[in-house]
């Protein structure tokens, strides 16, 4: 396995083709340490001994030891210290930990490639050089990202029909020796400190729209790979420094005429199989977020309960309502997750067919309370603003800049009205009003809330997922022989209902 020292070695070696704010960047510029520093923590967490178990893994192709972010989930167990990995490392750097994307991915590539060449009767090779690039990866201990999210034109067109044909990232042409693909992902999450970039589908395809089911990995610097990054840093300080400087990067990665080996190729054509890769990595995802939401919930009560004690409101029984409010969309996104990986199955849900055998056998969670878990986490992000933006008053938003705190016309006189509760040092209570001010009121912040309230979907996305799967009609049947209607089914009564059909 790497160390972070051996991850930035690597980033500093890759070719330039990262753009920011007009200029090309390396991608060890400073601007970037925030966020290599935070997915740093994935190694340095790696090497304990005492996370072994929780952050490492055994390869089930090599039988070497290695990150858990580059393992394929052998079982149900395994999805369980995914969880329990996510929310660990998510609450030690204090926000995302930007490695979920890779481990997600792989895992929905891995079984959507092993289904595609069993469809092809052996015609295609997508699974194999999958496992080739996984062992690469796993060995070397790289970094992740997935290129899911494309640009997607007119929202009420289907890939195919798009004026502009990049609209999604598709094969623009065959080659003996490999494609060519086009097109704009958006939004990708740390592409300008990955090693390797997954490409999947975003959607459900026709058969019209086959050209757009292409699935691939390329290194972050690839030829024919522009990127332009948004870097999301706090405000730097000077004098009042935090314990932890959590960083993010998304960027828009442009593919131009892009040349892509066939042995890089993981589906080609596909047009079912390009709809269940989208899903599929959509799974995996929200199942991360049952790891990293609870995490923020976990930095969000402390935050709150701190900024209650600061006003010394700590007793008040409104205060006591909104924290339980957010111990309970916190445990209840935990528990969802919790479920998911003890209710897992190398199996997938099909509309129309229930849980079908999907893939060589690696574990998937169960989709019901994946996609419950992370829209009711999701969704309550501003509620959660909401409510520490309420315990801590308007200091937030006007405390003032560190240097006013130095300066002896104003550093005392600020001190004095900042103090509040006699309890806390009044160092104390300025260290937590600017932490909140970080997350509340910063770009930073905002950007934050809308990446955890659409990240892996938005909202819409997984109340379909959910409706159409539920088993609605049985509930139906029950409900209409308890009330006495036609159709009832009794028979309902003496079954325990499952959530899918
Ligand atoms: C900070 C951040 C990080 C992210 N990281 C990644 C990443 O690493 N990788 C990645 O692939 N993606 C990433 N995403 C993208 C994320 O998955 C998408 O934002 C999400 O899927 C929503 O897509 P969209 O932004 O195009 O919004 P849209 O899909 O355009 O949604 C906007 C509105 O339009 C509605 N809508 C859209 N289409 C239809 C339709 N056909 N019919 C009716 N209504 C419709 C939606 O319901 C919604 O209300 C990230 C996003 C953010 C904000």
């Amino acid at each position: 396995m790497r160390t972070k020292k051996d991850y930035i070695k690597g980033l500093s070696k890759m070719k330039r083709n990262i753009y920011f704010d007009g200029q090309l960047i390396d991608r060890t510029d400073e601007l970037q340490m925030d966020c290599l520093n935070t997915i740093g923590l994935t190694y340095d967490e790696a090497e304990k001994p005492e996370n072994q178990e929780l952050c490492t893994a055994i390869s089930h192709l090599t039988g070497e030891r290695i990150n858990r972010f580059t393992h394929i989930h052998q079982n149900k167990e395994d999805l369980h210290r995914k969880q329990d990995m996510t929310r660990m490392l998510c609450q030690k750097v204090g926000g995302c930990i930007q490695r979920c994307m890779g481990i997600d991915a792989s895992n929905a590539v891995y079984n959507v490639s092993y289904e595609a060449d069993k469809m092809n009767n052996g015609a295609t090779q997508y699974h194999e050089n999958f496992k080739k690039w996984l062992t690469r990866f796993q060995k070397e201990d790289l970094i992740g990202c997935c290129a899911q999210t494309d640009v997607k034109g007119d929202r009420m067109l289907r890939p195919a029909e798009q004026p502009n044909p990049d609209a999604y990232v598709h094969i623009k042409e065959r080659l003996k020796d490999g494609i060519v693909v086009s097109g704009c992902k958006v939004h990708i999450s740390e592409a300008s400190v990955a090693d390797e970039v997954l490409v999947v589908p975003t959607r459900a395809l026709r058969r019209d729209d086959k050209d757009y089911a292409v699935a691939f990995a390329v290194p972050g610097d690839w030829d024919g790979l522009k990127q332009v990054v948004t870097i999301h840093n706090l405000r730097p300080r000077e004098h009042f420094k935090r314990g932890m400087v959590q960083g993010a990067t998304d960027s828009y990665m442009i593919f131009e005429d892009c040349f892509v080996p066939w042995d890089r190729v993981f589906l080609a054509g596909e047009n079912l199989l390009g709809g269940a890769m989208a899903l599929l990595f959509a799974l995996f995802h929200r199942h991360s977020y049952s790891g990293c939401k609870p995490a923020i919930g976990d930095l969000m009560l402390g935050t709150a309960a701190l900024a209650a004690e600061a006003n010394n409101i700590h007793k008040e029984s409104h205060v006591r309502e909104k924290l339980a409010e957010l111990i309970m969309i916190t445990e209840l996104g935990y528990a969802a997750g919790y479920t998911a990986s003890d209710l897992g199955k190398p199996e997938l849900y099909v509309p129309g067919h229930g849980f079908v055998p999907f893939g060589p056998g690696s574990y998937i969670p169960h989709s019901i309370y994946c996609n419950v878990g992370r829209c009711l986490t999701g969704e309550a992000v501003f509620r959660e603003a909401e409510i520490l933006c309420d315990i801590s008053g308007g200091v937030t938003a006007t405390f003032p800049h560190e240097k006013d705190f130095l300066n002896p016309d104003t550093g005392d006189l600020l001190l004095k009205y900042t103090r509040r509760n006699k309890e806390m040092p009044v160092e104390d209570q300025a260290q937590l009003w600017r932490f909140l001010g970080d997350g509340l009121c910063s770009a930073t912040g905002g950007i934050a809330k809308i990446g955890s309230y659409h990240g892996g979907g938005s909202p819409i996305m997984e109340q379909i997922a959910i409706t159409t799967q539920y088993d609605i009609e049985s509930r139906k049947k029950l409900v209409r022989f308890i009330a006495g209607m036609s159709g009832g089914d009794r028979e309902a009564l003496s079954k325990n209902l499952k959530p899918t059909k």
